[in-house]
C-alpha cells in the first residue's frame, strides 16, 4: 500500500484537545460554551449524528442541548424556537440537523439563525464572508477535509484541485476554502461528461457525491492527495466513494471510512462553537463598556 493514510480519528482528537483547552479557559471566566441542536423527525442516520455530537460536547465540557421535535412540525413552530435561541445567552452555536421533513423549507429556517451563532456555517451571510474570502464559521465538513490535506504538508497554492459533488454543505464551500487558497478548482457532479478527465489530473481530490466506488484507481493522478467525504451505508456497514484499496496504491495521501471526514467534521463543529462563544462574549463585554 503506497499512500500515506491521514487519520481522521489522531487529527480530530488532536484538534479537539485544543477545543477542551479553550474551554478550560473561558470555564475559568464563568463562561460555558453552549450549543443548540434541532432534529425534526426521526430519520435514523440523523438521530444517530446528534447523539454523537452530544456525546462528543459533553466529553469535552459544552453545554449542548438536543431540541427534539415530531417530524410533522409546522414551520412557524421551528422559527419561533430558533427566535429564542437567537436570543438565550447560554447557547452560543445552534444547529438544524438536515435533511428536514419536506414540508418545511431549509433555507429560511438556516437564515433565520443568528449568523454569530450559525455554528454549521451554512446562513448566506457566512456563505458571502467565505465568498469574500472574509473571516467566518465555515462548514464543519470541508472545514475539517482543508485541515486534513494541510495536515499531510503538501501545499495547496498553484495546485491542479477537483472537487466531485457541488452541493452547498460540502461541494460549493469546498471549492471555495480551495480557491481562496489559490489552487486551481475544477467543480464535477452527476452530469459531468467524462468525470475521469477531470479527477485523472488532480492533484488534490475531493469527492462528495455519495456514490460508492465512484472514484476508481485509473481515475487517480499517482501521488494525490485523495480525500473520501462519502457516507453511504451497504449492508449496514459504512463506505465512501472511494475504491480504497486500490486507490491506496496509487494516491500519495488518502483518507479511510470510517474513520476519516466525519471525525473531523464533528471536531470542527466544536471548534466553531467555541469560535461562536469567543465572539459573542467579545461582543457582550465591549457592549458593556
Ligand atoms: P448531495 O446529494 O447534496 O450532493 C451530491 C453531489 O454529488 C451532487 O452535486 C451531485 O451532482 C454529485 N454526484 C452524484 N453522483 C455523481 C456522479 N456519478 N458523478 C459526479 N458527481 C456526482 O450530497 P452531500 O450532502 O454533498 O453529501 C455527499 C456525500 O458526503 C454523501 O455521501 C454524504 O453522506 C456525505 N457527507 C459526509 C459528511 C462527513 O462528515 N463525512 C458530511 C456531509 C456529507
Amino acid at each position: 500500500m503506497a499512500a500515506q493514510i491521514i487519520n481522521g480519528k489522531a487529527l480530530s482528537a488532536e484538534h479537539l484537545a485544543g477545543t477542551q483547552e479553550a474551554i478550560i479557559k473561558f470555564k475559568a471566566r464563568g463562561i460555558v460554551p453552549g450549543l443548540a441542536v434541532i432534529i425534526v423527525g426521526e430519520n435514523p442516520a440523523s438521530m444517530k449524528y446528534v447523539a454523537n455530537k452530544e456525546k462528543i460536547c459533553q466529553s469535552i465540557g459544552i453545554y449542548s442541548r438536543i431540541i427534539r421535535m415530531p417530524a410533522h412540525t409546522p414551520q412557524a413552530e421551528i422559527e419561533t424556537t430558533i427566535r429564542q435561541l437567537n436570543e438565550e445567552s447560554a447557547i452560543h452555536g445552534i444547529l438544524v440537523q438536515l435533511p428536514l421533513p419536506p414540508h418545511l423549507s431549509t433555507l429560511r429556517l438556516l437564515s433565520l439563525i443568528n449568523p454569530a451563532k450559525d455554528v454549521d456555517g451554512f446562513h448566506y451571510q457566512n456563505s458571502g464572508k467565505l465568498f469574500y474570502g472574509l473571516p467566518s464559521l465555515l462548514p464543519g465538513t470541508p472545514k475539517g477535509v482543508h485541515e486534513m490535506i494541510k495536515s499531510t504538508g503538501v501545499t495547496i497554492a498553484g495546485k491542479d484541485a477537483v472537487v466531485v459533488g457541488r452541493s452547498n454543505i460540502v461541494g460549493k464551500p469546498m471549492a471555495i476554502i480551495l480557491m481562496n487558497e489559490d489552487a486551481t478548482v475544477s467543480v464535477c457532479h452527476k452530469l459531468t461528461a467524462d468525470l475521469k478527465a477531470y479527477t485523472s489530473r488532480a492533484d488534490i481530490l475531493v469527492v462528495a457525491a455519495g456514490k460508492p466506488k465512484l472514484i476508481t484507481a485509473d481515475m487517480v493522478k499517482p501521488g494525490a492527495v485523495v480525500i473520501d467525504v462519502g457516507i453511504t451505508y451497504v449492508d449496514g456497514k459504512v463506505v465512501g466513494d472511494v475504491d480504497f484499496q486500490a486507490v491506496s496504491e496509487v494516491a500519495g495521501f488518502i483518507t479511510p471510512v470510517p474513520g476519516g471526514v466525519g471525525r473531523m467534521t464533528v471536531a470542527m463543529l466544536m471548534a466553531n462553537t467555541v469560535e461562536a462563544a469567543a465572539s459573542i462574549e467579545a461582543e457582550r463585554l465591549s457592549s458593556l463598556g
